[in-house]
């Protein structure tokens, strides 16, 4: 589950990471409030924040300056509502319906301001937790991680231990720190880790960590993605901080009715049973030229109803041109898949796209035997590679009709 940077920076300070906060704002009236909340003075400067559950926003015009209350109510009313298109929206972008506002974080005084990128996350070479981080923090760490990679640190942190605070100071060190900034990082960077592990969290990114002018060192933005295992077990009290607004709706109906789904760019809708068949269902497709639309595992106790929800998300993606039904009956029953797809049938009168479908293992035979006599005009296959194959032929046709 990802979270806003406002949701995101209340949880770190429960930590005692120091965050540059403010007050969220859904209407330009809100927004002028919020700032006279954070300096009753009127005088500002403020800076408004698109919340979104994407980065890459400074670019993209979601981050401003205002610098007096009458700024502040234009940019949010420009603001809110606005589509904003980031390198991490895909190009439809999204719809601004939180602002974030706070104090202007670069106030000039003895010591120069900097910006740098520290984020931990699972590096799956390893196997481990890493510590990145990088002296040249900001919106352009894209660039530095492809031009100059030896300005990103990588620390591998063990799971025994943790992220030790000989780790942390290696790093301040490296990142160029002194005197009481090197102290506020070291601080900062231990209770990042902490953070990240008892949160269960998947991604933990803090781009600008910033050193202040006073040597204080900041979250600036914040990014955490929780782990959703974590959370549906460890952690449901955070579950309140979901904002369905954001995500995937055909992924939050998924989670509703209990399926496995990951909505993909493709349009090869799967409906798999079991994540490694998923995936290897993904990986052929690709490999016979199509591109899956999802990522579906209908899992292992598959029953009718399961099946028939599991159709209703794939036909409700537009993207969907052809399906690939890709069962291996080992607790499943092929013939209660069989089931499954002539109720689909029944309810709704046809299914608008090509169906390939591949039913082995358990009663295989009695499942091909009730899709024949039902007559429905599905596509048969009995090997994975032939279903890739005529996936790829019923989409060629689909597309040129
Ligand atoms: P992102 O672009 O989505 O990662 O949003 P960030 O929160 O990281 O903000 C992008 C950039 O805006 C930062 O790197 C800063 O340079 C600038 N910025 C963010 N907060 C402040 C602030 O309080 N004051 C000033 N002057 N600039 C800020
Ligand atoms: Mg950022």
């Amino acid at each position: 589950m990802k979270l806003h940077e406002y949701q995101a920076k209340e949880l770190l300070t429960r930590y005692g990471i120091p965050a540059a906060g403010g007050h969220v704002a859904t209407t330009a009236e809100e927004a002028v409030e919020a700032a006279r909340k954070i300096d009753p003075s009127g005088k500002g400067p403020w800076v408004l924040k698109a919340q979104i559950h994407a980065g890459g926003r400074g670019k993209a015009g979601g981050v401003k300056l205002a610098k007096s209350l009458e700024e502040v109510r234009d940019i949010a009313s420009k603001m809110i509502g606005m589509t904003l298109v980031t390198p991490q929206t895909g190009p439809q972008g999204k719809v601004v319906h939180k602002i974030y506002v706070t104090g202007d974080a670069f106030y000039p005084g003895p010591s120069p301001i900097r910006e740098f990128y520290v984020s931990l996350t699972t590096d799956r070479a390893t196997e481990r937790d890493i510590l990145i981080a990088s002296a040249e923090g900001g919106v352009e760490i894209e660039e530095v991680a492809r031009q100059r990679p030896e300005a990103i640190l990588r620390v591998p942190i063990s799971p025994m231990m943790g992220l030790m605070p000989y780790q942390a100071r290696e790093i301040a060190y490296k990142l160029g720190l002194s005197g009481e900034a090197f102290k506020n990082a070291v601080d900062f960077l231990v209770k990042l880790y902490q953070a990240y592990a008892d949160l269960d969290a998947q991604l933990l990114e803090i781009n600008p960590m910033l050193k202040t002018s006073d040597d204080k060192i900041i979250a600036l933005d914040a990014k955490l993605e929780l782990e959703d295992n974590g959370l549906a077990v460890r952690h449901k009290d955070l579950e309140v901080l979901r904002d369905v607004q954001e995500e995937e709706p055909l992924e939050t109906l998924a989670r509703q009715y209990n399926l496995s789904y990951v909505k993909l760019d493709g349009n090869v809708g799967c409906m798999v049973n079991g994540a490694g068949l998923a995936m290897a269902t993904m990986d052929i497709i690709k490999l016979a030229g199509g591109w899956p639309a999802n990522f579906l595992d209908v899992g292992g106790g598959a029953n009718v109803e399961r099946i028939s929800r599991a159709f209703e998300i794939l036909l409700k993606d537009p993207n969907v041109k052809v399906i690939l039904v890709n069962i291996f009956g080992g607790i499943v029953q092929c013939d209660r898949v069989a089931e499954g797809i002539l109720q689909v049938y029944r309810q709704i009168g046809s299914i608008p796209v090509p169906m390939v479908v591949r039913l082995q293992g358990t009663n295989a035979d009695k499942a091909a035997q009730m899709l024949r006599e039902s007559g429905l005009p599905l596509i048969p296959a009995v090997e994975l590679e032939e279903a890739a194959r005529k996936v790829q032929e019923a989409l060629k046709q689909a597309v040129s009709t």
